[in-house]
């Protein structure tokens, strides 16, 4: 099926974007993404964001140029990165008349009924008053035993709570591949169905520059979600201009019935 078949059979959508997308050499794509979020607004779907980059955004700015090892470095960073995260965001959407909400959450927040259901009821309401919610990991207050570590899972599970149709997870590659696409041999996987044995691929867990994810999270989290009913669509964040009104290349998690 056409990618834009997939995306618009969805009534509610979280896209998930990375930290490698929309930052240094990448920022231009923070307006493609903001586009396409309003896009589908227009389209009378419900979207929620799911966006890294706090971190990425704040090391330039404190002159760091690898990144941090340790905790408390990595909170700093990302209390700095969020605020100029989000102005970035509130600059990009009000070119349509649109305002952010955030919402920062941490394994705790969604694990526990009072405060997911919290999370829950503001989601909701940020929603009906068509505000786009952006979410990220509250990585100021989490310590590393309790943090997600990567918004791929955070994706998956803001997806479970919200129970959203469709998570988009937009990547620097723009599927899934046999083994890493830079090996030859590696062929795209255009299918997969729900519980599909999938050790034969060779997936790797980093990937570039600041973000945590990788084929491995990316892949761990469409498990959760397609275990949850939700339907995954893996796709190169470049093919966002493309989302909604025609094909590109993409890798279709079929969830569980
Ligand atoms: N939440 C982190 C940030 O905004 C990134 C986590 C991840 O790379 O998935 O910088």
């Amino acid at each position: 099926m056409l990618a834009n078949r997939r995306v618009l059979s969805a009534k509610r959508i979280v896209i998930k974007v990375g930290s490698s997308s929309i930052t240094g050499g990448n920022e231009h794509n923070l307006d493609k993404i903001v586009d396409f979020a309003v896009e589908l607004l227009g389209l009378d779907r419900e979207v929620i964001l799911v966006s890294s980059g706090a971190i990425a955004t704040a090391a330039p700015l404190i002159g760091l140029t690898a990144k941090a090892e340790d905790l408390p470095t990595s909170q700093a960073l990302a209390s700095i990165g969020q605020a100029r995260l989000m102005g970035r965001y509130e600059r990009s959407l009000s070119r349509h008349d649109k305002i952010p909400g955030q919402l920062l959450l941490t394994v705790d927040n969604l694990t526990e009924e009072v405060t997911s259901s919290n999370a829950l009821r503001a989601l909701e309401r940020l929603i009906e008053i068509g505000v786009l919610p952006i979410i990220n990991e509250n990585d100021s207050v989490a310590t590393q035993e309790i943090r997600f570590g990567d918004n791929d899972q955070l994706a998956a599970r803001v997806s479970i709570l919200a129970k959203a149709d469709l998570l988009i997870l937009l990547s620097d590659v723009d599927s899934l591949y046999t083994k890493p696409p830079t090996e030859p041999g590696a062929e795209r996987i255009a299918l997969v169905k729900f519980g599909e044995d999938l050790s034969g691929i060779e997936v790797s867990g980093t990937s570039t520059g600041y973000g945590t994810g990788g084929a491995l999270t990316k892949l761990a989290a469409a498990k959760t979600a397609t275990a949850a009913g939700i339907s995954v669509l893996l796709t190169e964040t470049d093919n966002v201009t493309k989302l909604s009104n025609s094909d590109c290349n993409h890798t279709y998690f079929e969830p569980a019935s």
